[in-house]
């Protein structure tokens, strides 16, 4: 079916989702990674792009959270554009793992590959596959490169988040360890892994990420600055990987519920896609059980819902004035 929104609709539903949301409460920061546990719980952001470039954004949208699993998105983009879809699909996988993001059972139980660039040990083997081989600092560059490229601006790493994770990643080190036990690190094992630290501990706003999402809603096309940072094609792939993994072991639920593919971040963040309609991202620290924020979960379903939105609907969506 044909529907038509305005921009007034979709500003009203961000700012009614965002207030419907502010006071909703449940959830604890992450506390594996110490620096995220004293990040202020109150902190809220609710951001929506649209593929003109209008950027709607309410509350703590400028506030710089750490990205986290967010980045995976993003570096699987790059290496999807540095090595075409069938080389990621062979050297990494596709698949749900139906386990926790940072499960060491899902490498044993799938060990022909890491399963997906979207949980912990696809995205150290994706930092492995980012050229040039071999060269950490052009590898770091074309790394935060290609997020700055997605998100229409330039972020940084937060140094005492970085210190935070490197000094206390030792599952992810047995991961590292354990993928290039079945050649599935393809570069120097310590520089993949640190690489992929070092991309978690990004900071980043929830406007960036909803201009990141709006990209690939746009399929490939940054809304805001208009260039093509990905191949059109490459576009349905990633949001391939979202949809089937982006939430973990809950990932069904979500997208059963939301209609939205998003992928979420211990940071607090989460990112939607909703392809040729719009891109959405909402932060705030407090996570369910699985490592999803609580509060963004509920303000992007609450978007999805006021809209009338599903990436299933099978409506022809358009965006007036
Ligand atoms: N840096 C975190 C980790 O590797 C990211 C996890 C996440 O956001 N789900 O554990």
């Amino acid at each position: 079916m044909d529907k038509t929104l305005t921009r007034a609709q979709i500003t009203q539903a961000v700012q009614e989702a965002y207030e419907e949301c502010k006071n909703i409460s449940g959830g604890h920061n992450a506390d594996y990674i110490p620096f995220l546990a004293n990040i202020d719980p109150n902190l809220f952001g609710l951001s929506v792009t649209l593929l003109d470039g209008t950027v709607i954004n309410v509350g703590d949208t400028e506030y710089k959270f750490g990205i986290e699993s967010v980045s995976k998105v993003l570096t699987a983009i790059l290496v999807l554009k540095q090595h075409g879809a069938d080389a990621v699909l062979k050297q990494i996988g596709a698949d749900a793992t139906g386990l926790p993001f940072n499960s060491i059972f899902a490498i044993l139980l799938e060990n022909d590959h890491p399963s997906t660039p979207l949980v912990n040990a696809g995205a150290i083997t994706a930092c492995s596959m980012v050229e040039p081989k071999g060269d950490s600092w052009g590898k770091w560059e074309a790394i935060i490169n290609n997020f700055t490229d997605l998100c229409g601006s330039e972020a940084q790493v937060i140094d005492e988040l970085y210190k935070s994770e490197s000094d206390t990643n030792f599952n992810n080190r047995a991961i590292a360890w354990l993928l290039k036990n079945y050649n599935r690190i393809y570069d120097d094992v310590p520089m993949s892994l640190d690489l992929y630290t070092r991309q978690c501990s990004v900071g980043i706003t929830a406007s960036q990420l909803s201009i990141c999402a709006g990209t690939i809603a746009n399929g490939g096309l940054n809304p805001v600055t208009k260039a093509q940072v990905f191949a059109p094609e490459l576009a349905p792939k990633i949001t391939t990987l979202i949809s089937s993994v982006g939430f973990y072991q809950n990932t069904g639920d979500w997208l059963y519920s939301s209609g939205i593919p998003a992928k979420s971040g211990v940071g607090g963040g989460v990112l939607g896609v909703m392809p040729g309609v719009m891109g959405i991202a909402a932060f705030a620290p407090p996570l369910d059980v699985a490592g999803n924020s609580v509060k963004a979960q509920a303000a992007v379903k609450a978007v999805m819902k006021k809209l009338d939105l599903g990436v299933f609907n099978g409506d022809r969506v358009t965006v007036t004035d």
